[in-house]
């Protein structure tokens, strides 16, 4: 960084050169400056989806985000599509396949970084690295940048410093700072797409099980998810759980169904004259080790068993109750919901209501979408929009 560009005022500078950063950047010409701690660009869109960046998802629309204003994200959804980036990658031709539902997803997540950097520098980009952006502030002409390498100028302020997950590879609470200092309502930040702990006796279980995996039904609220489970060291996790924990809130109950397709009370019932124990009637339908563990005591032999224990066998497999005792936490979870209240932003261009030329987008507002591709989405979809109102100012 010369001391030239540290006096200039810029047009706008770009605080974050993450997935929303590195697009916004690409998708507007004027000159800007994009301030990045991390000593590269997309250190973290660069191990999305294993490595493989599950980059869009072709079924994507509003009801796939958790957000206090619900209807926030419909504009720009509406006007930037899965096809606009699927666009972007066929000119390049940057190969991809669809994994699942929609989910597409690059051979090489490191491509898709390679492609936004090199985008934004064709776009009058300056990256200034292992900048660690301090402070922001209005001023008479605009914003005030305090970095660790000297105070920069801009007429316009991107805020695209995304949210606490996985904070080695670049995550911290400067988006909620940065709101905070503008007088934002930070809606809580909890770690979402993440796995739940389990309480005891639970927990023990789940450890003897660790690594098995197995189709379940998961209900949190009025939220019915179907897909993997996977028995982890101190609880759950697999697609189903963490696609659940986005609804899920501290102290609120997750109910379990091990066998969706079989009413296990009625089978039972139906084999009561049994000489073998429950968990070897149930073995056409789920494995021996699961329920021999799951079930425990209750795990009886049929012909002797009373009411009460075929109904707790039932209840166990059919519709087990729990009180997640939290989450995996920040390094381990996929996304951050919450953070600032897009109450505060016009949702066609992520400007702030009364603040001229301030900008929020990606996961440092609050929205936070479900696994499979629609948190990326978020990030190209929110800075398509801000260019767009940047490039008319
Ligand atoms: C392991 C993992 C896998 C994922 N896989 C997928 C997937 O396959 N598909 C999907 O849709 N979503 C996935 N996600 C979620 C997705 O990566 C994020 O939602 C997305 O990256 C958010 O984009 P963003 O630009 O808002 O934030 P980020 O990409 O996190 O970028 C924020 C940038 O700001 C920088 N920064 C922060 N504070 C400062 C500061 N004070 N000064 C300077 N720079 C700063 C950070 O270093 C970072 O580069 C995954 C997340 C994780 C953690």
């Amino acid at each position: 960084m010369s001391s030239h560009e540290l006096g200039q005022h810029w047009h706008s500078i770009i605080v974050g050169a993450g997935a929303a950063g590195l697009f916004c950047a690409g998708s507007f010409a004027a000159p800007k400056l994009v301030l990045e701690h991390n000593a590269l660009p997309g250190k973290k869109l660069a191990v999305t989806g294993g490595g493989k960046c599950n980059f869009t998802n072709i079924y994507v629309s509003a009801s796939d985000y958790v957000s206090r204003q619900k209807h926030f994200c419909k504009s720009a959804l509406s006007a930037f599509k899965p096809q606009d980036f699927i666009r972007l990658l066929e000119e390049q031709k940057i190969p991809f396949y669809e994994k699942e539902a929609g989910q597409l997803f690059a051979y090489q997540a490191k491509e898709i970084v390679s492609l936004l950097d090199k985008r934004a520098r064709r776009q009058n980009t300056t990256f200034s690295y292992n900048t660690q952006v301090l402070s922001v502030a209005q001023d008479k002409n605009g914003f005030k940048v305090q970095t660790s390498k000297g105070i920069f100028y801009t007429e316009n302020l991107v805020i695209a410093t995304g949210g606490l997950s996985y904070p080695a590879l670049g995550a911290g609470g400067f988006s909620a700072q940065a709101a905070r200092s503008f007088n934002i309502d930070v809606v809580e930040q909890r770690p979402a797409l993440v796995g739940l702990r389990a309480p005891e006796p639970v927990r023990t279980i789940c450890k003897t099980l660790a690594g098995n995996s197995m189709t379940a039904q998961v209900k949190v609220g009025k939220h019915l998810q179907t897909g993997q489970l996977l028995f982890t060291h101190d609880g759950f996790s697999g697609p189903v759980i963490l696609q659940s924990s986005l609804f899920w809130q501290e102290g609120e109950k997750i109910f379990i169904n091990f066998l969706p397709t079989i009413n296990v009370e009625t089978f039972l019932k139906e084999n009561k004259n049994s000489p073998d124990l429950f968990s070897k009637i149930l073995s056409s339908f789920l494995p021996v080790k699961f329920t021999k563990n799951w079930l425990a005591h209750s795990d009886v032999c049929a012909a002797n068993a009373k009411k009460e224990s075929l109904l707790e066998a039932a209840k166990k497999i059919n519709c087990f109750e729990f009180i997640p005792s939290g989450t995996a936490g920040f390094t381990r979870a996929e996304v951050t919901a919450g953070g600032a209240d897009c109450a505060a932003f016009n949702p066609t261009t992520f400007e702030h209501k009364k603040i001229s030329g301030l900008f929020f987008i990606g996961e440092a507002l609050d929205v936070a979408g479900r696994l499979g591709g629609y948190n990326l989405h978020w990030a190209w979809a929110s800075a398509h929009a801000c260019a767009k109102a940047l490039q008319k100012k």
